[in-house]
């Protein structure tokens, strides 16, 4: 048996993974519904620091990992004196913390877009002064801050596709930003001009083994990922670049599963390490049709100390996200995706659709990036199509019924 903390897609896919392995799977996640404790053997139902369910964890599972990198690392740490736990709790204490993250970069030498620590905290005690010197305060200090406007100010924790972000121009505008953050300690970061966005999937065994897929050009709308585009179109210099910092980045966090590092590229085709997810990741999930392993069976594979698999693409993917905005009347028609025999649907079972919130993602196959990428826009398209269209059928005839019966339920 496996234990894993987190019941959203990234579980469900690794549980997939770890199924067609003949694992089985229990899942710690306090939700009464989820992704991956719908298809796990077991489903704890419990906070992830609730000491029974960390018990259960602990004593009928061979290893532990994570699908989500806000679980507190305590729980990690606690179970680790008992089981495999993959990743450690220190390298998910640093990856969750965007301080912990940009220290940790900064200090080990890998680019990161110039930025500064705001302590942000509502509590007295600490308005005297820097507790350590790279705390700064921004209301005794904007003298610090110069060349970091325009900038966006990130919340240090549990911010996601985006959120937990605001962009500011200057101090007053910093100010009120800070006030909206709850007294959380943020990170303020220069907004620098992309040239685009890459990211490497890399995973390191238990025997050191390091393998890195293939690089993703990522495109994202409204701060979340839209589209991934693979292989990524951009010189060999850059992608050779990117898998070395980010096997650079595993090595230096000793770390052990699979991770993510999300890079900037600059014009000059520079690379900054915008931010690293201690899990699989959503530009990563062209795997699972396109690679000869995909980033859930590696997740397994080190979990399970296996020898990593090849990371060999059959050819050029292209993934699309497929957000709750293309629910608003009902399920989407999948005819748009399925009726193109080299594009793979992935649903993910969540019984409500949200605006913003990840549904699911099709995967389009082709000999070329270029072609993967215009047919997977044509599907976008028809499905944006049918999607308005909808809308304006029910505008004419507001009483009719439009949903259809979710796949979910
Ligand atoms: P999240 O944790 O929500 O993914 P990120 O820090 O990765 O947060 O930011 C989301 C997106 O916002 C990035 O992928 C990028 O498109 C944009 N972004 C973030 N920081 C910067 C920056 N310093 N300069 C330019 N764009 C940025
Ligand atoms: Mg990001």
């Amino acid at each position: 048996m496996l234990g894993l903390l987190g019941g959203g897609q990234l579980g469900r896919m690794f549980t997939m993974a770890a199924q067609s392995m003949g694992y089985r799977v229990t899942v710690l996640d306090p939700a009464n519904e989820s992704p991956s404790g719908s298809i796990a053997e077991r489903h704890l139902r419990a906070d992830y620091l609730d000491s029974g369910a960390l018990n259960e964890l602990a004593s009928t599972c061979a290893a532990v990992t994570t699908e989500f990198e806000n679980v507190p690392a305590e729980a990690l740490r606690l179970l680790a004196e008992h089981c495999v736990v993959s990743p450690a709790a220190k390298s998910v204490a640093i990856a969750q913390n965007r301080i912990f993250e940009k220290n940790f970069l900064a200090a080990n030498g890998f680019g990161v877009a110039p930025y500064a620590v705001i302590q942000n905290s509502l509590d007295s005690a600490n308005v005297d002064g820097p507790r350590n010197p790279e705390v700064v305060l921004p209301q005794k200090q904007p003298q610090l801050f110069p060349g970091l406007f325009p900038g966006i100010l990130k919340v240090s924790r549990f911010g996601y596709d985006g959120k937990g972000q605001k962009r500011v121009n200057n101090t007053a505008e910093l100010d009120y930003a800070l006030s909206g953050m709850n007294g959380e300690p943020c990170v303020l970061e220069k907004l620098l001009p992309l040239e685009s966005e890459v990211s490497v999937v890399v995973s390191r065994g238990f025997d050191n083994e390091v393998a890195t897929f293939p690089v993703a050009e990522n495109q994202h709308r409204n701060g979340i990922l839209d589209v991934s585009i693979v292989p990524a179109r951009v010189s060999p210099a850059i992608v050779q670049n990117a898998r070395d910092i980010a096997i650079r980045v595993v090595e230096k966090l000793d770390y052990r599963g699979v991770l993510c590092v999300e890079f900037f590229v600059l014009a000059d085709g520079r690379l900054l390490v915008n931010e690293i997810a201690p899990r699989p990741h959503n530009s990563g999930h062209y795997s699972i049709d396109a690679c000869v392993t995909s980033q859930f069976e590696q997740q397994v594979r080190v979990l399970c100390g296996l020898p990593l698999g090849s990371t060999a693409m059959h050819g050029p993917a292209v993934m699309v996200n497929l957000l709750g905005d293309l629910w608003q009347r009902g399920e989407p028609e999948w005819e748009q995706v399925l009726r193109h025999p080299n594009v793979k649907l992935h649903l993910y079972g969540k019984l409500e659709a949200r605006p913003g919130r990840k549904m699911g993602h099709y995967t389009v196959l082709s000999d070329a990036a270029e072609t993967a990428l215009q047919l997977a826009l044509e599907i976008k398209q028809a499905l944006q199509r049918e999607h308005h269209h909808i809308l304006e059928r029910n505008e004419h005839r507001p009483d009719e019924k439009q949903d259809r019966p979710s796949r979910a339920v």
